[in-house]
């Protein structure tokens, strides 16, 4: 990738009102078998004409095609039985009723590779993938059968594994591990949830990313920020051991967070995806708002490892705020990109620039 500043969303955007319940998380798909399946494909496909239509460099297929960002992906996996729930504390901060592990889990089938295969054939730009880690894999689940949370973690990391190479396969660019549960169980990411995740990405030569962030804008979660103090200083508990390890971008929340911006710095060396867009207001950011978060990221980050991005997945928001965000977002990194190269593109260049990609 030699743009700079190329802009990407975290996770998941809204879906269409004939798909699922808007403005809701996880809600239940409203069709089933081939309507189903041909209704996401459309989504998809609508959700990448709108990535690309903002100006996003790298698109995804706004997870239009699951769920539940964890669920979705266990509900394709032997030895979890979705019938019996438990109901269990999860991040340590919320309630929720959770599937249970009833026996060895394995990858029968592939997940989301077919998904992945439409999304690359519909464009040409590089392209980001979202699974789950395994920590918040474990945390998301009652385990009746490992009755360990770390042996728990290490097949599925070793399933992730399966699956991430595959999508390496289908063309993915860049395949992203999402571990909100980081943020909230440091001895368990530094004993074993990072060495996890390093089994996960072992031997892909796409890159990888990990997203740490606080999570949706739900009510949990604002309370549990509320808690939090001035300063958010949870990523420093993590940031030492991230570092060394062979994850390539590490993506984080930053926008309208308490997190400090030089935290950053104890990730030097890694590629960064800098949150600039917060998921918890309708608000639309404006352009200069963005540039502003970006500018101060890169008092910490080199130009060329400088990835901006949204805080977290959009799915909540109400369709036209998401698209203003996602438009935001791409504006303000082409303002810092004119401060960077010092030099207003000709009419020309934008409109190459613009229509890059867009099949
Ligand atoms: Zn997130």
């Amino acid at each position: 990738m030699t743009r700079l500043l190329p802009t990407s969303t975290a996770g998941s955007l809204p879906k269409p009102v004939w798909l699922a319940e808007p403005e809701k998380l996880w809600s239940p798909w409203k069709l089933e078998g081939e309507a189903l399946a041909e209704s996401k494909r459309d989504a998809l496909s609508l959700s990448l004409a709108e990535q690309q239509r903002a100006g996003i460099d790298i698109v995804s297929d706004g997870e239009q095609t699951r769920q539940h960002f964890v669920t979705t992906f266990i509900e394709h996996l032997s030895g979890v039985d979705f019938e019996q729930r438990e109901t269990v504390t999860i991040r340590n901060r919320y309630e929720a009723s959770v599937p249970s592990v009833v026996g060895p889990v394995a990858r029968e089938r592939p997940v989301f590779v077919e998904d992945a295969l439409y999304l690359r054939s519909q464009t040409d730009r590089p392209i980001k993938w979202a699974l789950p880690g395994p920590l918040t894999m474990v945390d998301t689940l009652y385990d009746a059968h490992y009755r360990s949370r770390e042996k728990l973690a290490w097949e599925f990391a070793a399933i992730l594994n399966e699956e991430a190479k595959a999508l390496e396969a289908a063309g993915v660019d860049i395949i992203q591990f999402d571990e909100p549960a980081f943020n909230v169980f440091f001895d368990e990411v530094n004993d074993w949830g990072i060495a996890a995740l390093e089994r996960a990405i072992e031997g892909l030569k796409c890159e990888t990313a990990v997203h740490i962030c606080y999570g949706y804008g739900i009510k949990a979660n604002t309370e549990w920020k509320s808690t939090l103090g001035s300063e958010w200083r949870q990523y420093e508990e993590i940031f030492p051991k991230l570092r060394t390890s062979g994850v390539d971008l590490v993506s984080l929340e930053c926008h309208n967070s308490h997190v400090p911006m030089d935290l950053i710095e104890l990730i030097r060396g890694k590629k960064v995806m800098v949150g600039a867009i917060d998921v918890t207001t309708n608000r639309i950011e404006t352009a200069e708002e963005v540039a502003a978060t970006l500018r101060e990221a890169l008092q910490f980050v080199d130009p060329d490892k400088l990835y901006p991005c949204t805080n977290c997945g959009m799915a909540p928001l109400p369709r036209e705020v998401a698209q203003g965000k996602l438009k935001a977002l791409a504006d303000g990194a082409e303002i810092v990109r004119r401060d960077l190269t010092g030099s207003e593109p000709s009419p020309v260049q934008r409109k190459a620039e613009e229509t890059v990609g867009a099949s």
